[in-house]
């Protein structure tokens, strides 16, 4: 692109200026190479760096969250419409007392006095049932266990 205009001291330049906060006819005052450094604003006689009309789209500041943190946001979102989507034409009446001498059966229905309300996604033998709840899958212990 050959159309930017070459600029120098003492030529006028449009630049945002913060203190009339609007773009305002400015006075260049210093120039780092072929870029306009320095301007003095014509409507508060401010000087102060050049800033261009449009804010320039600054390359590689990103505005997402810290990639950590949004992961884990979207495994718990997922966990929890899995737990939704799972339990969703179940009656939480059926739901079953969980005990640790109880036996269960795969798609059965739990209610855990601390994690609440399950389905039991797995039987493992001999005595341990793997349930999804709200906050994700759970082992437990239970009665001896049938396949
Ligand atoms: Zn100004």
């Amino acid at each position: 692109m050959s159309t930017a205009k070459k600029f120098e001291a003492g030529d006028e330049i449009n630049s945002r200026c913060l203190k009339c906060k609007d773009v305002t006819n400015h006075v260049i005052v210093a120039m780092v190479e072929e870029k306009v450094a320095k301007v003095i604003c014509n409507v508060c006689k401010g000087r102060h760096n050049y800033r261009p009309e449009k804010p320039e789209k600054t390359a590689g500041a990103k505005k997402k969250a810290p990639r950590g943190a949004a992961s884990a946001e979207a495994k718990a979102a997922k966990t929890e419409a899995r737990y939704v989507k799972l339990l969703a034409e179940r009656d939480p009446a059926k739901a079953v007392a969980y005990a640790m001498t109880g036996i269960f059966k795969r798609d059965e229905l739990l209610d855990h006095p601390v994690f609440g309300l399950g389905l039991i996604t797995k039987t493992i033998r001999p005595d341990k049932i793997e349930v999804e709840f709200r906050m994700g899958c759970k082992l437990l212990i239970c009665g001896p266990v049938e396949r």
